[in-house]
C-alpha cells in the first residue's frame, strides 16, 4: 500500500532501523525495488529526483508507482528527491507524492530556513512530508547528482533549522558522498551523534552507495532512519548491459528479455541494502 513517508520513518526511528530509498528512473527500477521490499517484508521508498523531470512524465510516473504500491503487500512511499524549484515540489504534491525533499543547501542558513519553511507549510497543507538538507553532500565517482561542497552539518544550525522550518526529516552531511568514494570514506559518526542530540526528527543519509556495511549499521544505530541508494543500483544494471552486449546472442535478443534481465540484475544490490538497513545479515 502507498504510505506516508513520515510514518515509515517514525516507525523506523522507534525500532532503530532504516528504510531504503532507491532512486528510480524506469518501470524496471520501480518493479525491482518493490519486489525486493516484498521479498524482505520491509517498507521501501521510491525516489525520483527533480533532475529527471525533463525526461520523465512525472504525473504518469506517479500514477504507475501508486498502482504498483496499491498491490504491494508492504508499505511503499513515493518521494521527490533533491528538488531545487518550488514548481517541482508543487507538481510532485499534485501528482500524489507522499514526501518531497527541498534542497536549499546552497543558500546560507537564514535563506535556507526562509525558503524551506514556506515549502513545509505548502506541503503540510496537502498532507505531504518534507525532507531538507543543511550542510552539503559532496560528489564522488559515477554520480548523477549535483555537485556539493562537502560542508558537514553543524549541530547547532541543525537544531535551529528544524525548529524554525518544521521540517519532518533532515538530511545530515557527515562525510558520505553522492556516488562512489574515490578514496577511503571518512564518515564522522561522532558528529552524527551530536546532530542526533540536537534534533528529534528522523535523520537521512544521502550517498548510501559504497558506504562500508559497518559504518551504515553504526549510522543507523546513531539515528539514521532513511538511506538513499542510487549509484550502486545503476552500476549493477549498466554492468549487466555491458556484459550482455558482449554475447553474440544479445544482438538477436528481444528488448523485453533484456529489460527483464536488467531488472533482475538490480535485485541483489537492492536486497543487500534492505537487509543491512533492517539489521538482517
Ligand atoms: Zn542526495
Amino acid at each position: 500500500m502507498l504510505c506516508n513517508t513520515k510514518q515509515l520513518l517514525l516507525a523506523a526511528q522507534q525500532e532503530k532501523t532504516a528504510v531504503a530509498a532507491f532512486n528510480v528512473y524506469s518501470l524496471e527500477t520501480v518493479q525491482a525495488a518493490v519486489r525486493v521490499a516484498e521479498q524482505e517484508e520491509r517498507p521501501v521508498i521510491i525516489a525520483l529526483g527533480e533532475r529527471y523531470f525533463p525526461t520523465v512524465d512525472v504525473e504518469g510516473f506517479a500514477a504507475l508507482v501508486q498502482a504498483i504500491a496499491a498491490k504491494a503487500n508492504v508499505p511503499v512511499a513515493l518521494h521527490l528527491d533533491h528538488a531545487y524549484e518550488k514548481a517541482s515540489i508543487v507538481r510532485a504534491i499534485r501528482s500524489g507524492f507522499t514526501s518531497v525533499m527541498y534542497d536549499g543547501s546552497k543558500y546560507e542558513l537564514a535563506e535556507n530556513i526562509r525558503r524551506t519553511k514556506e515549502l513545509v507549510e505548502l506541503a503540510h497543507m496537502a498532507g505531504v512530508s518534507v525532507e531538507a538538507e543543511i550542510g552539503s553532500v559532496a560528489r564522488g565517482d559515477f554520480s548523477d547528482e549535483e555537485e556539493g561542497d562537502g560542508t558537514l552539518t553543524d549541530p547547532a544550525s541543525a537544531q535551529r533549522f528544524v525548529a524554525e522550518t518544521g521540517v519532518d526529516f533532515l538530511a545530515a552531511s557527515i562525510g558520505t558522498v553522492h556516488g562512489m568514494y574515490t578514496g577511503e570514506p571518512n564518515i564522522n559518526l561522532e558528529l552524527l551523534g551530536r546532530i542526533r542530540e540536537a534534533v528529534s526528527v528522523p535523520l537521512v543519509l544521502h550517498g548510501g552507495s559504497g558506504t562500508p556495511d559497518d559504518v551504515l549499521t553504526e549510522a543507523i544505530r546513531a539515528g539514521i532512519c532513511k538511506v538513499n541508494v542510487n549509484t550502486e543500483v545503476s552500476m549493477a544494471a549498466v554492468a549487466y548491459l555491458v556484459e550482455a552486449a558482449q554475447q553474440p546472442a544479445f544482438h538477436r535478443a528481444h528488448l523485453s528479455t533484456i529489460m527483464e534481465s536488467m531488472q533482475q540484475s538490480m535485485v541483489p544490490v537492492m536486497a543487500r541494502f534492505v537487509r543491512l538497513l533492517a539489521h538482517k545479515r
